[in-house]
């Protein structure tokens, strides 16, 4: 009987459209955002509680980029598996009890392929064995025979991976990549973006391995032009995702070019809409402060791009309502189909009314597209552009000190900055306080310091005489 009960128990919660651990943190997350974020849009704490990045575990890049926003010690450090792979456990032991299972967790330093393809794999596992959704940050340059002995089990031969998650950096501020040491203008690097992508496409052909491809560009005066055509050369590569940095005066200093803050957020945002050919409604849905981050989704259908949710219509902010009220976390890509369809019934039964607003919500996306006879002809692109505006480093500073001791700057400028690290949608863990941090504070307050700890713990290995 006993046995019977525990089971039925498992069940239950196996059947639930959230794990109850991520109830508690969604809940736990939505408590303590500031009050000026704690809109009806706000992902954070109702479908997700935040992205996650891991830091100090492979500072070391061999490419350079102007800025960049790793201190200038990184370069300093030793690339080690073993340590990569205790510290990728121990960072994200303490994200899964904080945040929750299957949250999105960037495997980020430095480069990550200078590890050797067992010692990514290493890391991987480790994110995956803590509920993480990772994806590997990288700059590309790499061939397909690491890609390959990465994705594959060196003794089987077999897939180890069923599915990779990468995000590719590539602009004309990044020096050093092979092929182009000194890229004249972006238009150089589009047939790089297309080998990377490549190479992901022929992981799928050869070992059924399927993978989700982001675009990460970083924008300065220099490139913020070159948005527009980036976005229409690269549409049909195998992007999901298209994701811009403004840059910030962040990290190592001497890598500081131009006036950076020679544009607004809103002149970066104009290009990714000339490119994306479509107006991109980032107040349908808000993820942690708007001054940090816009995200738009929809699908691209031949040459139109339909958005998923139209900021000025009434009726979509009801439909996000009532899905967010019916299925609040849920991972559609948890489990296989039948538990999916249990926890749909159960999620759908929470909250009836995501049925009708869901279903004329879907009607109205299709029109959008172009009827039914355009989703015929081309089959539906989902593509999100994504615009991540990190701090400077001056402001950060202060923001974060006083934040520690609990004040509240009376600079609006600290103030403002302040607002935005508590609402933060992209921390890295700290296990030895048990702390998060904003990925801000981390470039601009933790970094110096933590990598002359790993200088010492890894030094680079002395060239013989
Ligand atoms: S505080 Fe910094 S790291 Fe966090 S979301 Fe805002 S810009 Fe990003």
């Amino acid at each position: 009987m006993g046995r019977l009960t525990t089971r039925l128990r498992e069940l239950e919660i196996a059947t639930r459209p959230e794990h109850p651990d991520l109830t508690a943190a969604l809940a736990a997350r939505w408590a303590e955002l500031p009050a000026h974020v704690r809109q009806p849009n706000q992902m954070l704490g109702r479908r997700m509680t935040g992205c996650e990045g891991t830091h100090g575990v492979f500072p070391r890049c061999n490419l350079a980029c102007t800025p960049c926003y790793h201190a200038r010690e990184a370069n300093r450090v030793r690339t080690d598996g073993d340590h990569t792979e205790r510290e990728v456990d121990r960072q994200m032991a303490l994200l899964r009890a904080t945040r929750g299972p299957g949250q999105h967790a960037q495997l980020i330093g430095g480069e990550v392929t200078l590890l050797g393809a067992e010692d990514h794999a290493r890391a991987l596992n480790a994110m995956l064995r803590h509920g993480r959704k990772p994806m590997s940050m990288t700059h590309g340059d790499f061939d397909y025979a690491y890609l390959e002995a990465l994705a594959l089990d060196p003794q089987t031969g077999e897939p180890r991976f069923r599915h990779l998650a990468f995000a590719g950096h590539f602009d004309s501020l990044m020096f050093g990549r092979r092929g182009l040491r000194r890229p004249g203008g972006e238009a150089d690097l589009h047939p790089f973006r297309q080998r990377f992508c490549e190479m992901f496409a022929r992981l799928r052909e050869e070992h059924g391995v399927t993978s989700y491809l982001a675009h990460n560009m970083t924008v300065t005066p220099r490139n913020i032009d070159a948005i527009p055509d980036v976005l229409r050369a690269t549409r049909d590569m195998g992007f999901r995702m298209f994701s811009f940095q403004p840059a910030a005066y962040l990290g190592n200093e001497s890598r500081w070019k131009d006036d950076l803050r020679a544009f607004d957020n809103d002149a970066v945002w104009r290009r990714i809409e000339q490119g994306a050919g479509a107006r991109l409604h980032f107040r349908a849905e808000q993820v942690g402060d708007v001054r940090c981050n816009r995200t738009a989704h929809g699908l691209h259908v031949g040459r139109r791009y339909a958005t998923l949710l139209d900021e000025d219509d009434p009726r979509d902010a009801r439909a996000l309502h009532d899905f967010l009220a019916a299925f609040g976390g849920m991972d559609f890509a948890d489990g296989g189909a039948p538990l999916r369809a249990v926890r749909t019934l159960r999620a759908i039964t929470r909250h009836p009314a995501v049925l009708p607003s869901g279903t004329r919500w879907a009607l109205r996306l299709a029109a959008r597209a172009g009827g039914v006879r355009a989703l015929r002809r081309s089959p539906p692109q989902a593509v999100t552009y994504v615009m991540h505006a990190f701090m400077d480093a001056r402001d950060v500073t202060p923001a974060w000190e006083l934040l520690q001791r609990g004040e509240t700057s009376d600079d609006p400028r600290i103030r403002a900055t302040q607002e935005r690290l508590q609402a933060c949608s992209y921390a890295m863990a700290h296990p030895e306080s048990g702390t998060l941090v904003p990925a801000c504070a981390q470039h601009a307050v933790l970094d110096p310091l933590e990598n002359l700890r790993l200088q010492e713990l890894l030094p680079l290995a002395r060239r013989p005489r």
